[in-house]
């Protein structure tokens, strides 16, 4: 075998062969303007855009109104942040350290205009729970910002019973869905307020999302020059995207089906590292509550430049995609307590129903081999 192998799940997933078929139409015979409301085309184009619209509620069992289509997560969680507390008087707000960079660079700014902003840390298993947030209250807390399950370690926190306690206490919640969606049942969860993800982990298109917003939260716009999402995200809707957003919500239930098939792979990779690798391999992701998809863990004495060198059949990621240049400690393995050198030599594995096509034995086999060649 001499192709490469994907292993970065998480970091995007190919665009599934219903979903592409789903879209198609809308790039070049129902091409019209979803807001040309003068004739057919405007009209098929604005159906389309409704019928996604009712799919993702009714996943949710929510609203059609309360889904506000976006370019992915990035967008919606700075809309969601920033379009809630941006023009309000700065106050306190709850996240944590372990967020991606989404959340933590507009948390950042609305720092710097004097929002006080508490970053939880997680214990060793990165698991952040409700009593540190409870602890962490203050009178002014207006916001609690923490992502369902994060991208490096897989960990999952508690969101539903974090939306439960917001609510009872008033304060607003928002919570960062794009590694838990197709791989929790979190539509059978309590909602917090604001909820972001993106459809290119759910074996849709890029450049497409959504922020889901609960009836009575007021959002200010951040981006102006047309009415689009009732006013708060202007500018032409993209069809075709929004087609395969609703078409990859349809296969949601199927992803969840592989979880067991997945968690077995998994395991079998830990078994397979722990035996070959003994007291080298540090496992990040330990948590028991943790998406079987991502298996991350650190050799030590090794960089992950030199180990991505030594198996280049493997598409492997050293945390998330979006840091992937930079060759800084990842902020969410340091977070957990791990020194500089184990954090920079970090490795994420990340599964899906597709690597279960792989052929597995290979795979353990060319680990193996690569890794006994660098280590000796
Ligand atoms: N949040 C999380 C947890 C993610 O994993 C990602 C993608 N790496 C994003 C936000 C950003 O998503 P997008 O690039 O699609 O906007």
């Amino acid at each position: 075998m001499n192709r490469s192998v994907y292993l970065d799940y998480a970091a995007t997933t190919p665009v599934a062969p219903v979903v592409l078929d789903a879209m198609i139409p809308y790039f070049s015979q129902q091409y019209g303007n979803a807001g040309s409301n003068q004739h057919i085309f405007g009209w098929e184009a604005a159906d389309a855009v409704d019928q996604a619209r009712k799919t993702i509620a009714a996943y949710f069992s929510i609203k059609p109104n309360a889904v506000l289509f976006t370019s992915g997560a990035t967008e919606s969680n700075n809309l969601g942040i920033l379009g809630l507390l941006e023009n309000e008087s700065p106050g306190h707000i709850i996240s944590s350290a372990i967020e991606h960079k989404a959340v933590l660079e507009p948390m950042a700014y609305l720092a710097s205009k004097g929002w006080d902003v508490t970053y939880l840390l997680p214990n060793e298993f990165g698991e952040i729970s409700l009593e540190q947030i409870q602890a962490a209250r203050k009178l002014n807390t207006r916001l609690v910002s923490i992502m369902w399950v994060n991208n490096e370690i897989g960990t999952v926190s508690d969101i539903s019973g974090i939306a439960q306690w917001c609510q009872k206490e008033g304060i607003y919640c928002h919570s960062d869905a794009t590694q838990a969606l197709g791989k929790l049942d979190i539509a059978q969860s309590c909602l917090p307020d604001l909820l972001s993800f993106s459809a290119h982990k759910i074996f849709g298109p890029k450049g497409i999302g959504a922020l889901l917003v609960k009836e009575g939260i007021a959002l200010q716009a951040r981006q102006f020059g047309g009415s689009q999402e009732r006013g708060l995200r202007a500018g032409t809707l993209p069809v075709p995207l929004i087609v395969g957003l609703a078409k990859a919500f349809e296969g949601i239930p199927q992803l969840l089906a592989y979880l067991p098939a997945i968690e077995a792979i998994k395991s079998d990779l830990e078994s397979l590292f722990k035996e070959n690798l003994g007291h080298r391999i540090v496992f990040n992701s330990v948590s028991k509550n943790q998406i079987p998809h991502i298996l991350n863990f650190s050799i030590t004495g090794l960089d992950w430049e030199r180990l991505f060198r030594s198996m280049p059949l493997l598409a492997l990621s050293n945390g998330s995609a979006c840091n992937s240049k930079s060759t800084f400690p990842s902020h969410v393995i340091k977070a957990l307590g791990r020194d500089d050198e184990t954090a920079l030599s970090s490795v994420r594995i990340s599964l899906s129903h597709l690597y279960l096509m792989e052929d597995h034995e290979w795979v353990k086999n060319y680990f193996i081999q690569s890794l006994q060649k660098l280590l000796i």
